[in-house]
């Protein structure tokens, strides 16, 4: 929430505001140059500096936000490893047999005991269960973001870009494989998703 706050108060200082004033100074840099009667291509070449300075501004934000959040994520990750016991065995509430459980599960899961046969939910632990949204949700941006930031003029790398990204959270979640399987091909498949890129 912090970091979301900050980097929309930053956008605010930088892309919108300092794009405002490019567009106001270029307004009256070509009444300037008009006056003094400059040809066409001279008022083009200077409006393309306003454009490119813009576009600038904008890559530049890009980065650093994507940075600030793909920083943070390895932090929490490194906070939640320091606290989660991954050789802890879980046992069965039943019989206590031990359940091959794996620490790092994104879902509740129901699981068998090889012992007495009775079924056991498993609750992943909270602090696990958030890693998919804050932590790999953003490594997985940062993975894809070189073809997010090439989608803006090549349409093929926004299919590419969907590829990467949920090719991360697919081999990092393994439990919600599928899951993110079917929302890829939707996206692939789905013209809404690539057309607007
Ligand atoms: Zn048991």
């Amino acid at each position: 929430m912090i970091i979301h706050n900050i980097t929309n108060g930053l956008k605010n200082q930088t892309v919108t505001q300092l794009s405002e004033k490019a567009d106001a100074g270029w307004d009256k840099m070509e009444a300037e140059m008009k006056k003094i009667s400059a040809s066409g291509n001279d008022i083009s070449a200077q409006r393309i500096k306003a454009a490119e300075f813009k576009y600038w501004v904008e890559i530049e934000y890009e980065k650093y936000n994507i940075s600030v959040y793909a920083k943070a994520a390895r932090k929490i990750l490194e906070n939640v490893k320091k606290h989660i016991d991954e050789k802890k065995m879980h046992k069965c509430t039943q019989c206590a047999g031990e359940l091959p459980i794996n620490v790092y599960s994104f879902m509740a899961i129901n699981i068998k005991c090889d012992s007495c046969g009775s079924v056991n939910t498993y609750q992943p632990d909270d602090r696990v269960r958030v890693l998919e949204y804050y932590v790999i949700n953003h490594l997985a941006e940062e993975h894809a973001f070189s073809e997010k930031l090439r989608s803006r003029t090549d349409k093929n790398a926004m299919k590419e870009y969907w590829k990467k990204y949920y090719g991360y959270l697919m081999e990092n979640v393994p439990d919600k494989k599928e899951f993110y399987q079917r929302q890829m091909e939707e996206r692939l498949n789905n013209p809404f998703f690539t057309a607007f890129s």
